[in-house]
């Protein structure tokens, strides 16, 4: 499942390939994803808009286009979003594409169609259902120690449990959850209630390093995401915990374990990690 590293590298990748461009013509094949995709309010009133430029919060992507609408996607499961030239013939699984004037199309395609793809008033997007319980945005200077500690103030549970919930922080799934908590030398399954300032603080510092390294490799290349050319990513191969059980750990060189923890696999050392 694609998480923030990826749908950054997707966003930059998009950017300069879509910015300035104007939707030709919207061609809905299956409108059933997570939410039924509004067909025909896309045909209605994308045409002629030119695309502004392109914003992520969290795991959404926002593609902002002029006269206050942002095409908002989400790639849920297996999402992915590329531009094609118009000599691509449209493929399985293409749910939803975006012809542009000059040529080529945005194209979405979703096999498993737990995605999204919603049009937006600009001005009133973050007072959409959406957006308005999302939590610290990690990369852009929100996310310290203190807020993170701020955040879990009356809560117990664990803290890899803590780190995946979207009110608190955006984006963070499984794999760079146990990322950052490998990182910080944490325990994921120690309390919220049982962490100090400075282990917060480490914690925090963890995770915006881990996502930014992600970002820096092109993200991570599991369940075949890629960029918006097609390119895979390359952080898996950095991965120091997830996926590696029973392998020594990079720190410590004891095994690291797998536990299931909410009915996901986690992956921790529990040598290094208290
Ligand atoms: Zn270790």
């Amino acid at each position: 499942m694609p998480e923030l590293p990826e749908v950054e590298v997707l966003r930059r990748s998009l950017a300069p390939r879509l910015t300035g461009r104007r939707i030709a013509s919207v061609t809905v094949r299956q409108r059933a994803l997570r939410e039924a995709v509004p067909a025909a309010r896309l045909a209605r009133e994308l045409p002629g808009r030119r695309v502004e430029g392109l914003r992520r919060r969290g795991k959404y992507l926002l593609v902002d286009l002029e006269r206050d609408r942002t095409l908002v996607v989400h790639l849920g499961m297996s999402g992915r979003l590329t531009v094609a030239p118009d000599s691509v013939s449209v493929e399985a699984h293409e749910h939803v594409s975006f012809a542009l004037t000059e040529g080529g199309r945005l194209r979405y395609r979703d096999p498993r169609r737990f995605g999204l793809v919603l049009l937006l008033a600009t001005a009133r997007l973050e007072r959409d259902r959406h957006f308005a319980r999302l939590g610290l945005e990690p990369l852009d200077g929100e996310l310290t120690g203190e807020r993170l500690a701020a955040g879990a103030r009356g809560r117990r549970g664990p803290v890899k449990a803590f780190l995946m919930d979207a009110g608190v922080l955006v984006g963070v799934g499984n794999i760079y959850a146990c990322e950052a908590l490998h990182s910080a030398g944490i325990h994921p399954a120690r309390s919220v209630a049982r962490l100090s300032a400075a282990r917060w603080e480490r914690l925090a510092v963890a995770v915006r390093a881990t996502l930014a390294d992600a970002i820096e490799q092109g993200g991570t290349t599991l369940n075949d995401f890629t960029d918006g050319e097609g390119n895979a990513g390359y952080f898996q191969a950095a991965l120091a915990a997830y996926g590696r059980e029973g392998e020594p750990c990079r720190r410590c060189g004891r095994p690291i374990r797998r536990i299931v923890q909410a009915g996901r696999s986690t992956f921790y050392c529990g040598g290094c990690q208290r």
